[in-house]
C-alpha cells in the first residue's frame, strides 16, 4: 500500500498540539510495517538549519492561486526506510516565527497559505513517481485536498486518482474565511454551496474535506459519536450525520520510543513498572526545578495544556482555589489565553509554596511533569482524543479526566471497574465535579497499596502505535476495496 499523508504539523519538525504527534507516529508505524509512506508538510522557519541533511528535490511547482500564481520548491528527508518527508518551501508563506499565528493573532493570509499548501499536496499526489493510492489529509489546513482530488477525478478525467480520507483532530477549528477566498481554489462555483464547502455564506476548509473525502476518521470512537450531535457538532453535525457510514473513530496511540520512563533523555531518573523508585526521584527533581518545597509525601497534581476554553482550564482554576486549602501541590505548563495565564499567575502568587506555573511550550519539561506528578488533570469540555492522559499512564501518573471523547475511551474509572481502573473520571463540566474528583484522588493517595496497583496498571496498558497502525491499515484496505 502507498500512502501520502498531508499535515501542517509534524513532530519533530513542527508542533502546536497532538496533530504533530499523531501524524509523525502514524507515518513511522506504517513505514515500519513495510508500507510506502510520504508525508507532505510546510518547510517552516529554521528547519533547514536544524536538519542539514534536508535535500533539495529537483522539482519546482508553479500553481495558480486565485488571480495570481505561486511557486514552491520541494525539499526531502528520509528519516527511516519507506518513509519520505516532502517539505513544501514557499518562504513568503512559511518562513515566519509562528505556524498559524503570532502574538495571539492569526496570520491574515492563512486562507492563501493553506489553499496553496493543499494544492501542492495534490500536485505531489498526482505526479510523484510512486503514485500514492491513498491521500490522507488532516484537519482544516488540508481540508481542501479531498475537494481538489474529487474535482480532478470527477471533472478532469484523473481516473487513477487516489482515494482520500480526512482525519478530524478537532472539529472546533474549521478554517473559516470570507466567501471571496473561494477564488483561491480556482474551482468552478458549484462547490460553493450548502452540500459543499459553504458555511453560512463563508468558505469552510474543514467542511470541504468532510463533504468530499471518500472517508472521514476522527481520533477516538466516542468523539466520532459525539460529533454527530448538536452539542458537540460545532455546526457540522448535520453533514456528519449524513456521512455517518463513512465516519470512523480510531483511538490515537502513544509513540513509546518518545514517551518512555526509561532511556529517556528528558528524565533525570529512569523507572519501570517493577521498580517505581525513580518516579519519586523525578518528583523531587521536578519540585526542585519549579522551586517548590520538596514535600515528597504530599500529592502533586500537574497539567500541561493549551490554555484554551476547550481544555477546561476555567473550571480547573476554580477547583484549585477550593482544593488548595488541602495539603497538595500543583504545577502547570501551558500557554494561550492571556486571562487564563494571569488567573494561574495569581494563584501562584497566592500559594507560592503550593503552586508553580510555567508559561510557554517546553517538550522536555512536559516529560518531566508527566513523570514527576502523582495525578494529571484533564478536565476538558470536549476532547477529540487527548494524548496527555495516555502519556500519564505510561509514566505511572493517575489521570483525572472528564468523561468525554478520547478521555472516556482511554481511562477506566475505579467505580466503573475496580479490577481494571487506571484513573478517575467525572461527568459534569463544573469546578465542583472536578474538585470532588480531586478529593477522590486525595483518598487514593492515602491508600498506597491501591495507588501502586493503579500506577502499575497504567504503566502496563498498551496504547502502542502498533495497535493503532493496524487499525488504520484495515481501514485503508477497506477504503481501497481490498477488504470487504
Ligand atoms: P491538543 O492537540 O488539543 O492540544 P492533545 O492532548 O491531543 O491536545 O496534545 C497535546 C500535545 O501537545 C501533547 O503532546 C502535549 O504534551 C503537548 N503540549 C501541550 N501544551 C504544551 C506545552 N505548553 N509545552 C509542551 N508540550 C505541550
Amino acid at each position: 500500500m502507498r500512502i501520502l499523508q498531508a499535515t501542517s504539523e509534524l513532530h519533530p519538525y513542527s508542533k502546536t498540539g497532538g496533530l504533530a504527534d499523531m501524524t509523525a507516529a502514524l507515518a513511522k508505524s506504517l513505514a515500519r510495517e513495510g508500507y510506502q509512506v510520504g508525508v507532505v508538510t510546510p518547510l517552516y522557519r529554521g528547519l533547514r538549519q536544524k536538519y542539514p541533511d534536508l535535500k533539495w528535490f529537483d522539482w519546482h511547482m508553479d500553481l495558480p492561486l486565485g488571480t495570481g500564481r505561486a511557486s514552491a520548491e520541494v525539499w526531502v528527508r528520509e528519516p527511516a526506510p519507506n518513509l519520505t518527508i516532502y517539505f513544501i518551501r514557499h518562504d513568503g508563506f512559511f518562513e515566519r516565527p509562528g505556524i498559524y499565528n503570532e502574538r495571539g493573532h492569526d496570520y491574515a493570509d492563512n486562507a492563501e497559505r493553506f489553499a496553496f499548501f493543499s494544492k501542492a499536496v495534490v500536485h505531489l499526489a498526482r505526479y510523484l513517481p510512486w503514485q500514492p493510492e491513498i491521500v490522507h489529509a488532516h484537519d482544516w489546513q488540508t481540508g481542501l485536498v479531498p475537494l481538489f482530488i474529487h474535482h480532478l477525478r470527477e471533472r478532469e478525467g484523473w481516473w487513477t486518482a487516489p482515494r482520500t480520507c480526512l482525519t478530524i483532530h478537532n472539529l472546533a477549528y474549521q478554517g473559516l474565511f470570507p466567501r471571496a477566498a473561494y477564488a483561491l481554489t480556482n474551482l468552478p462555483p458549484n462547490y460553493f454551496q450548502l452540500e459543499g464547502c459553504e458555511y453560512f455564506g463563508l468558505l469552510n476548509y474543514l467542511k470541504a474535506g468532510l463533504a468530499y473525502a471518500d472517508r472521514i476518521t476522527t481520533v477516538s470512537p466516542r468523539y466520532a459519536r459525539e460529533i454527530t450531535t448538536e452539542e458537540y457538532g460545532c455546526g457540522l453535525d448535520g453533514l456528519l450525520r449524513r456521512r455517518q457510514r463513512d465516519l470512523t473513530g480510531i483511538l490515537n496511540g502513544v509513540d513509546y520510543e518518545e514517551w518512555s520512563p526509561s532511556g529517556n533523555e528528558h528524565l533525570p531518573h529512569a523507572f519501570t513498572a517493577d521498580d517505581l523508585r525513580g518516579k519519586l526521584a523525578n518528583k523531587a527533581a521536578l519540585l526542585h526545578e519549579f522551586r517548590l518545597p520538596a514535600r515528597l509525601d504530599r500529592p502533586l497534581f500537574g497539567s500541561i495544556t493549551r490554555l484554551a476554553d476547550q481544555k477546561g482550564m476555567d473550571i480547573q482554576l476554580a477547583a484549585l482555589q477550593e482544593m488548595l486549602a488541602a495539603d497538595l501541590q500543583f504545577v502547570l505548563l501551558g500557554s494561550g489565553s492571556v486571562e487564563l495565564e494571569s488567573g494561574y499567575r495569581r494563584l501562584e502568587a497566592r500559594y507560592p509554596d503550593k503552586v508553580a506555573v510555567r508559561i510557554g511550550f517546553d517538550p522536555g519539561l512536559s516529560h518531566r511533569i508527566e513523570a514527576g506528578c502523582d495525578f494529571f488533570l484533564m478536565p476538558s469540555r470536549f476532547e477529540p482524543c487527548g494524548l496527555n492522559q495516555m502519556y500519564s499512564q505510561r509514566y505511572g501518573t493517575i489521570p483525572i479526566v472528564r468523561r468525554t471523547g478520547g478521555l472516556d475511551d482511554s481511562v477506566v474509572d475505579i467505580a466503573d471497574d475496580p479490577e481494571r481502573a487506571t484513573g478517575i473520571k467525572f461527568n459534569a463540566y463544573s469546578a465542583r465535579a472536578l474538585a470532588k474528583a480531586m478529593r477522590k484522588a486525595l483518598v487514593l493517595y492515602a491508600t498506597p497499596r491501591l495507588l501502586h496497583v493503579m500506577r502499575r496498571r497504567g504503566l502496563e496498558t498498551d496504547f502502542s502505535w502498533c495497535r493503532t497502525a493496524k487499525t488504520y491499515v484495515e481501514f485503508y484496505e477497506e477504503l481501497l476495496g481490498v477488504r470487504g
